[in-house]
């Protein structure tokens, strides 16, 4: 009877613990910050959010930025081990600030199962966020501050009032813990494939030593990286690890502090980093368990090192195979540049050629063999719509089959407006466009793709649209 009621108990607690992940997973919508939707928010929209914490959190301004901005730091919860989170450094890398809302929407929430979790994290943790760094960078959707420094450089010398918020807070609460919140480009791989989240506890020094303090924070990166796999397998890859004297991770790891990155990359079609976002909340939260159980401790420190590398490959768009054009068969690679407005707040994606040739070592996100296919370029549509509703309305995926790719509207185009972006993808101009007759790096071709007359697929603006019945 003994026997069955710690059988009983060990079936019973181990897999609640083991699961939390998944049930933030699972439950996060009712978490949502939904006020923020894409990445380029700001300093305003965070500050609003930050207005309306309730009484369990406790905020104060930290300081300001070159421009004068606040830079809030909210704590919560009142346990020895000080944990400091700070996200946005470099203004145009914000996924990990939505997640941070998310949370402490999680935080404030309440009888939805999870208080015995909030209340050991309340009671081993004090948990110090800086959320958005870089306000100024953030304003403008730029890695850097006013001053063009890049924060994460300024370390040692503390020329940015941004750079040296960040020294005191940390020097002042001694951090048990620092969680550094950053993106990496969307076209880093690991494996052959995207890495959506890297993780990271960075060397103190050139030899990159594993002391108490690196040898902890390398256990909980494994404890998250573990995590992560149900979610996105094979996906997460460790940073590039080498020392950087200038930089705030490795001296904070230098000064005592655990200290782990965590870099938001590229997921699928997911440009605004949505799922991404959605991953930061269960990570951050999974991992201030782990501490607040001590169960990261378990993990060994050599495990860490087997966890794969960001690889040096870039992740392409799109890359299509054997295309037969001026009598050379090339593989072609597509990738996607962002132009923003002038208030850094709405942008639109302009495809271009990033690389031709014997791609066959290549990796990306979307592939298709066009072997034995006739290519063609995309044609103009010759008929003039009044308005991208009624192009919208159109049945484009019969016009594409026909080979046309480009469209004029009468109405004037905002290239910025999201009623642009219609689907299937299509080219829209307002006056007869200059096409792009030409495989060059740097061009965007329209690419149509027939076997046996029938257009099997198209390329437009560097993304592939198949027409396969
Ligand atoms: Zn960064």
């Amino acid at each position: 009877m003994r026997f069955l009621i710690i059988l009983f108990i060990v079936a019973h607690i181990t897999p609640v613990s083991a699961q939390l992940h998944q049930q933030l997973y699972a439950r996060y919508d009712a978490y949502k910050e939904t006020s923020l939707s894409d990445r380029r928010f700001k300093p305003e929209d965070v500050q609003a959010l930050l207005r309306q914490l309730d009484n369990s959190f406790t905020k104060k301004e930290a300081g300001r930025s070159v421009e004068g901005r606040p830079i809030s730091l909210v704590t919560y919860g009142n346990g020895p081990e000080q944990v400091l989170l700070w996200s946005q450094m470099h203004g145009d890398e914000p996924t990990a600030t939505q997640a941070l809302m998310d949370i402490f929407r999680w935080l404030s929430s309440s009888n939805d199962g999870f208080d015995p979790i909030r209340e050991k994290i309340r009671k081993s943790i004090t948990l110090h966020v800086i959320p958005m760094l870089n306000p100024d960078g953030a304003v403008r959707f730029t890695r850097r501050n006013h001053h063009d420094i890049d924060i994460n450089r300024d370390a040692l010398r503390l020329q940015t009032p941004e750079g040296r918020i960040l020294k005191h807070i940390r020097d002042s609460l001694k951090a048990d813990w620092g969680f550094n919140l950053h993106d990496q480009q969307r076209n880093t791989s690991v494996a052959g494939k995207a890495a959506s989240v890297s993780l990271l506890a960075p060397a103190f020094n050139e030899n990159r030593d594993v002391n108490k303090t690196r040898g902890d924070a390398m256990k909980l990166v494994r404890y998250i990286y573990d995590q992560l796999q149900s979610f996105i397998p094979d996906q997460v890859g460790i940073y590039p690890d080498d020392f950087e004297p200038r930089a705030f991770g490795d001296n904070i790891q230098k000064w005592g502090t655990r200290t782990v990155l965590v870099e938001s990359g590229g997921f699928q079609q997911d440009f605004e980093r949505q799922e991404i976002r959605k991953l930061n909340f269960v990570l951050i939260i999974s991992a201030l368990e782990s501490i607040a159980s001590s169960s990261y401790k378990k993990v060994a420190v050599k495990k860490y090192n087997e966890i794969p590398n960001n690889a040096a490959r870039r992740l392409h768009e799109l890359i299509v195979l054997n295309v037969n054009v001026e009598g050379l068969i090339r593989d072609v690679a597509f990738d996607r540049r962002e132009t923003q407005n002038t208030t850094a707040r709405h942008y639109y994606a302009t495809g271009y050629v990033s690389d031709l040739g014997d791609l066959s070592t290549s990796v990306a996100y979307n592939s298709f063999d066009a072997s034995g296919m006739v290519v063609e370029w995309g044609k103009l549509y010759p008929t003039v719509f009044d308005t991208v509703n009624d192009l919208q309305q159109a049945d484009l995926a019969a016009l594409l089959k026909l080979g046309f790719t480009d469209f004029i509207v009468r109405e004037p185009v905002d290239k910025f407006s999201t009623v642009t972006v219609i689907s299937p993808p299509v080219n829209i101009h307002n006056i007869v466009p200059a096409v792009s007759e030409t495989l060059r790096l740097g061009s965007n071709p329209s690419l149509v793709f027939k076997k046996n007359e029938a257009v099997k697929a198209v390329v437009v603006n560097s993304q592939l649209i198949r027409l396969d019945d």
